[in-house]
């Protein structure tokens, strides 16, 4: 009995987080509730709806139906709206720091990074409105005017992973309200806070009720009432190959169109020419940044032979060196994993990569559900790490006899996300950009990098299609053939 008592305290205490359906908070039409952890010692952060298929249902029809007006809103009208979004945004990002820290485990640091790349995907967006184009083409019918146009599809599944909820969530659903659609969004299980959060934002910030749904629950759960369902027009997905090859199936059958952004093993290449005072820092920067949690982390490094224990050394030396301490300590780098089945796969990756021969240049144990910084040598095929998505601060660092060599096992993988190369020779490294077999390429730069406007994606595992201003006005507009017989 008294258990009984302390559980209900408890839950009155923490946040409750709700729906938001047709402008409404909402309760799951079970009632049930399931709980978010705080990764960094797996204390209770939040109790959330448990959505199930009823919800989505709801979550759709209210989507629908909005969209039947919110089609036909001006671009003046949706700009002021995603404008007042941005600058709410900054009236409350103390709320949004710290929700990114204290829900995903993000050290100040990352929040900040994201926060700041997520202010820019909503005013990116705001400048979308005015933006759809369509082409006029020639006739060979005689007095004819021939053009195209670009219109909404309709409601747009949004879908978006744990690791940096604000940047997707902020450039997806508002790319997807700039352009006219509505939106329903699953968030990740592990953040509907921030999700939760930025619906306020939204609702503060006058959009019409229920051109942004929200449905929080698992995945697993309710993702097929959303993808499967025959009144959503786009879904977007971003997440982990698996889940993505479930969807894109589910979405084949009502052929609704899709936008995938899967996991990644992207390479770095460093030549021996390479400037490693430059090229050391970053390659740190694009593996331990949120404790490697970035599907644009790179999992693999090929330095050529000359310079290979050198760069082995100074990684290894700044690796031992990232900030570990409190995550609102700003030299804080590594975050927590964010939760107990990740951790059991980031520490079987090192364990299978030891126990097969493996060495540690360093790293390889954890502090709380920290793993630290992590730097194996002598990886080979066998061995997890070398293919797999690890999602850790853990790389693998490969010698290599020459260029050539490099760009081959860089295209060793399914994967083909991000990738990058160091080195003075502008000859390599431009043959490197249009010959690896990945969706974006960085030439002396780290691997981890996007902006609102860019064509972000990958390619093989690693998805399908683009996203970003541009590439997301393709995606999720229908294109409309028009003529006019004069
Ligand atoms: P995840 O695949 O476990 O979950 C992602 C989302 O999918 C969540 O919102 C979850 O609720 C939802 N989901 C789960 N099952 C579903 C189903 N059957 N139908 C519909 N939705 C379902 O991924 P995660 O652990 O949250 O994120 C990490 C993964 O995301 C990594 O693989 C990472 O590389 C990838 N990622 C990719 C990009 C990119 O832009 N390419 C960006 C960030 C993360």
């Amino acid at each position: 009995m008294r258990d009984q008592e302390t559980e209900m305290d408890t839950i009155k205490d923490t946040r409750h987080l709700r729906h938001f359906i047709g402008g409404e908070w909402t309760e799951a039409a079970r009632g049930e509730t399931f709980e978010v952890l705080n990764p960094l010692d797996d204390s209770l952060y939040a109790h959330a709806a448990r959505g199930s298929a009823e919800d989505m249902n709801r979550a759709v029809t209210a989507a629908k139906s909005a969209f039947a007006t919110y089609r036909d809103t001006l671009p003046k009208e949706r700009e002021r709206w995603l404008l007042r979004v941005a600058e709410i945004m900054e009236a409350r990002k103390q709320d949004l720091l710290d929700c990114l820290i204290d829900e995903i485990g993000s050290p100040v640091q990352k929040a900040m990074f994201e926060f700041d790349k997520g202010l820019t995907m909503v005013r990116a967006a705001a400048g979308l409105c005015r933006n759809v184009r369509g082409e006029t083409f020639p006739s060979d019918r005689p007095g004819t005017v021939s053009m195209s146009i670009r219109e909404p599809r309709g409601v747009v599944a949004v879908i978006t992973p744990f690791n940096v909820p604000l940047i997707k969530t902020t450039r997806l659903v508002c790319n997807a309200l700039a352009l006219g659609n509505t939106v329903v969004h699953l968030p990740s299980e592990m953040a509907p806070h921030l999700t939760v959060l930025f619906a306020e934002i939204v609702a503060e910030a006058g959009l019409p009720p229920a051109a942004y749904n929200v449905v929080t629950g698992f995945g697993h759960e309710v993702g097929d009432a959303l993808t499967g369902h025959k009144d959503v027009s786009f879904v977007t997905f971003t997440g982990s190959s698996v889940i993505g090859q479930h969807i894109a199936e589910v979405c084949a059958r009502n052929k609704t169109p899709s936008t995938l952004e899967l996991g990644g093993k992207s390479p770095t290449v460093v030549l021996a020419d390479a400037d490693l005072d430059k090229a050391v820092p970053l390659a740190a920067r694009s593996i331990f940044m949120f404790g490697g949690q970035a599907c644009i982390g790179s999992s693999r490094f090929y330095v050529e032979r000359p310079i290979f224990d050198d760069f082995v050394k100074r990684f290894a030396m700044i690796a031992g060196k990232v900030g570990m301490g409190d995550l609102r300590d700003p030299s804080t780098v590594i975050a927590p994993i964010i939760s107990e089945r990740q951790r059991a796969r980031v520490r079987a990756h090192i364990e299978d990569a030891v126990a097969k021969g493996a060495t540690l240049a360093t790293g390889g144990g954890w502090e709380g559900n920290r793993c630290q910084p992590t730097l194996l040598t002598g990886v080979t095929g066998e061995m997890t790490v070398c293919r797999e998505e690890t999602f850790g601060p853990v790389t693998s660092i490969y010698p290599i006899e020459s260029y050539e060599e490099g760009l081959a096992r860089a295209n060793d993988t399914d994967f083909g996300l991000s990738s990058a190369i160091f080195t003075r020779d502008i000859d390599k490294a431009m043959h490197f950009a249009r010959n690896i077999g990945a969706g974006m390429c960085h030439i002396n730069g780290p691997t981890i990098h996007d902006e609102a406007h860019v064509p972000f994606g990958g390619n093989g595992e690693s998805g399908v299609g683009r996203e970003g201003t541009d590439a997301d006005m393709e995606a999720m507009t229908e294109l409309k053939w028009i003529t006019v017989q004069l």
